[in-house]
């Protein structure tokens, strides 16, 4: 829970010294309540309140490291809602494969794993581990899978079975890679937790309901253990929004630390509708690993793109360097479009450009990554600025056209833009950006 400026004080010398930069303890105190300081700047804090500010300081969630060099991190969330803040560590996304399934399938979805990148407005998005449950019972086969698995796609790999022996085998194998036994239930848990702890690996735990998933991660938090993950046993959908909701609430809310802990759900079944829905709705509430029951792209792109939107700080949004982008191979006679430095609103723009056939410069001015009309309302995207923006990048001398596209929406600034940039006419082009290509048949081609 966090901690009132007034408390923290008590806990500090209250000298005054100011060695810390402030100028009183009660000051100081503030600025660690706002997360403006640190505590190590007082050099005379007393181990009781490092040890208080360091657990209050911690996030609800734990914050659990997975993969070879630790980075793929999961939970650390401080927030229920988005827009309270932002959620700061996104669902990890990965698909299974079974010791059953025939050695080509197999081949092929590791290789698909390993393979996948999407990018979008900007980012490179790929898959975050792999699954592999047991299914048969050749034991050495599993592991030896397991191992396969990790080798072939470099990505943490998530080992299900519910023969201990297996699991133990296989976290052996996988020593170093920092991946995760699933599951432990009461009867396998002090087995695994041990042999996780050895081996580096984190641990899910599963329970029929709450309160028996409470009474294990208590026992392992006890023991030391704090690399784990919460599996939760559900029926249908409606349930399984509501456990994710109801754990994520206590941990946050009523600093309920046994549900601190990021979950896994696998996602079962054959229908690929119902588990899109099911996947979405782990993702939207709170999931930590989401296992895919089949590779299938269309499934991914739809995650990928939901988990993305979700987990973008809404405080800060994502934009583009403000500069000249070139679309396609632009000569100095090619057109001049301009739009604004919003990520998505760049992507799409430059997309329909390049789709339309035609090469173009693609003008783009510091909007503080707002879209066109926002930034228009907000005085970001004036005939002034873009005006400025133009003299100030020195496209005036790459370019023989004095002509500048504007989007449709801001019609409203092409005199504006006329009279900041002598010489240029400004030429105003369709609304939306699936018209682009419309525009440039009529009015450039
Ligand atoms: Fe107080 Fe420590 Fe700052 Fe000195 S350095 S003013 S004791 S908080």
């Amino acid at each position: 829970m966090a901690l009132t400026g007034l408390q923290i004080q008590k806990l500090l010398p209250k000298t005054n010294c100011k060695e810390c930069g402030s100028n009183t303890c009660l000051a100081f105190a503030m600025k660690l309540a706002a997360k403006k300081a640190d505590l190590s700047q007082c050099p005379y804090a007393s181990e009781e309140a490092k040890s208080v500010l360091g657990a209050a300081s911690e996030p609800p969630v734990k914050l659990i490291s997975i993969g070879p060099d630790g980075s793929l991190k999961l939970g650390g969330e401080t927030v229920l809602y988005r827009h309270e803040k932002t959620f700061v560590h996104q669902t990890a996304i990965a698909i299974n494969i079974n010791d059953t399934d025939s050695p080509a399938i197999i081949e092929s979805v590791l290789r698909s794993i390993r393979d996948y990148s999407l990018e979008r407005v900007g980012e490179k998005l790929s898959i975050d581990m792999v699954a592999v449950s047991q299914k048969g019972n050749d034991a050495q086969a599993f592991v030896d899978l397991v191992k396969k698995a990790f080798d072939v796609t470099h990505c943490p790999v998530i080992i299900r079975s519910n023969d201990c022996a297996s699991l133990c085998a296989a976290s052996i194998a996988l020593k170093g890679s920092r991946s995760v036994l699933a599951s432990a239930t009461g009867d396998k848990l002090e087995k695994l937790r041990a042999s996780a702890a050895e081996n580096g690996n984190a641990l899910a735990v599963t329970a029929p309901d709450l309160d028996a998933l409470v009474a294990l991660t208590t026992q392992l938090r006890t023991s030391g253990f704090n690399d784990i993950l919460l599996q939760f046993q559900t029926q249908g959908l409606a349930e399984q929004f509501q456990t994710n909701s109801i754990a994520r609430r206590a941990a946050l809310k009523d600093q309920v630390k046994p549900l601190g802990y990021p979950s896994l759900r696998y996602i079962e079944g054959n229908d690929i509708l119902d588990s899109i829905v099911e996947a979405i709705s782990d993702i939207a509430k709170y999931g930590g690993i989401c296992v895919l029951p089949v590779f299938d792209p269309a499934m991914l792109v739809t995650l990928m793109t939901i988990r993305q939107n979700l987990y973008t700080d809404p405080q800060k949004p994502i934009q583009v360097e403000p500069k000249i982008y070139p679309v396609g191979e632009p000569k100095p006679d090619s057109a001049v479009f301009v739009t604004t430095n919003f990520s998505l609103t760049y992507f799409i723009v430059s997309g329909e450009i390049e789709n339309s056939g035609i090469s173009a410069w693609l003008v783009v001015p510091e909007c503080e990554g707002m879209s066109v009309l926002t930034a228009w309302a907000a005085g970001k995207f004036s005939g002034a600025t873009i005006a400025k923006f133009v003299k100030e990048s020195g496209i005036e001398s790459a370019v023989t056209t004095r002509d500048i596209i504007i989007p449709g929406y801001v019609a409203q600034i092409s005199g504006e833009l006329e009279e900041n940039l002598p010489g240029w006419k400004a030429i105003v082009g369709p609304q939306e950006a699936g018209d682009i290509e419309s525009f440039v048949k009529a009015k450039l081609k």
